[in-house]
């Protein structure tokens, strides 16, 4: 018994050493998990835009642990980050990490796969998750690493997931279910949310964002609009954002619902008034969405992207048809 205790101690001792080993600038995240209820703990995200400072520990990550084994919500953004997930699950537990679920492919979540595939977990994406990962991940890692910089990112590369959900499906992690359900088509054409009958919490990835500026590269508003109502629906008491603090009841749905529409109708008004993309840039951003974390760069990013979509629309309904 001494002995093995002697041995787990040894083994995260020397985990931890060959981290920093291989991160020459000791660059470290210091993720410590938060129990927010029984066996389900949450590593919060910071509510910044990716910088240097925070090497893109932007988005809540989690696990659940059930009595055969755990499992671990969404990647993180290189890793470094997973690695450090690894080791802090093994604070808590040494049962094996045996599920990976990955919300969506967004680099804040879905970086970090290659580590938990090194330590044998199952690692679950939706089917058009994995496709775009494949297609975008490559160009995702090199904005990465420009915005975080060179020493977060090392050793980090774009992998794909074990197995695919496109279906509901229920995962045992012993005496205890966890149901993976797919959001398609609304944040991006691929997000998977996570929840636990036991303890009524649901992981809603970038579903849902509180207080923190959504980000919509990806997004079909209505439908994202529509799978809101899904989600007030499924009978959670607390709520896991992929970005934000922990939510108990519908005030940052009518925050986020609200700011989705804003940014919609933005868009569109200035395309239908033939305003350029500068001019619409320069739209002032009202209370209280001027508010929200990250809400100017995002603002100018989610524009950008809705007004070229809606252009491009627009240009294809003059064409003649012949
Ligand atoms: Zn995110």
């Amino acid at each position: 018994m001494i002995r093995g205790a002697l041995v787990s101690v040894l083994t995260l001792v020397f985990t931890i050493l060959a981290i920093a080993g291989a991160y020459s600038d000791h660059v470290r995240y210091s993720l410590k998990p938060e129990q927010i209820a029984d066996g389900v703990y949450v590593f919060w995200g910071q509510q910044e835009p990716l910088t240097w400072e925070n090497g893109g520990n932007i988005a809540n990550t989690g696990f659940i642990v059930g009595n055969n084994s755990v499992l671990v919500l969404d990647t993180g953004p290189t890793q470094l980050y997973a690695e450090e997930m690894i080791a802090a699950i093994r604070t808590v537990t040494n049962l094996p990490i045996r599920h990976a679920i990955v919300t969506h492919h967004h680099p804040d979540h879905a970086f970090g796969i290659q580590s938990f595939k090194k330590n044998n977990t199952n690692v679950y994406m939706h089917p058009d998750s994995r496709s775009l990962l494949a297609k975008e991940g490559p160009i995702l890692l090199g904005f990465l690493e420009t915005l975080i910089g060179t020493n977060w990112i090392t050793g980090t590369k774009i992998d794909r997931p074990t197995q695919l959900i496109r279906t509901e499906r229920s995962i045992d992690v012993g005496g205890r279910i966890i149901k993976i359900l797919p959001f398609a088509n609304g944040h991006t054409p691929g997000d998977l949310v996570v929840y636990d009958q036991e303890t009524r919490t649901l992981f809603a990835g970038d579903l849902v964002f509180h207080g923190r500026a959504a980000t919509v590269p990806h997004a079909n508003i209505s439908i994202w609009l529509d799978h809101l109502d899904v989600l007030i629906e499924l009978g959670w008491d607390t709520l896991v954002p992929g970005h934000g603090p922990i939510v108990t009841d519908q005030i940052p749905f009518e925050e986020l619902r609200s700011y989705l529409y804003f940014l919609e109708q933005t868009a569109t008004e200035s395309v239908a008034r033939g305003d350029t993309l500068g001019e619409t840039l320069q739209t002032e951003i009202p209370a209280p969405f001027n508010q929200l974390a990250t809400v100017k760069a995002e603002f100018q990013r989610s524009i950008t992207s809705l007004f070229r979509k809606l252009e491009a629309e627009d240009f294809e309904a003059s064409l003649p048809v012949y």
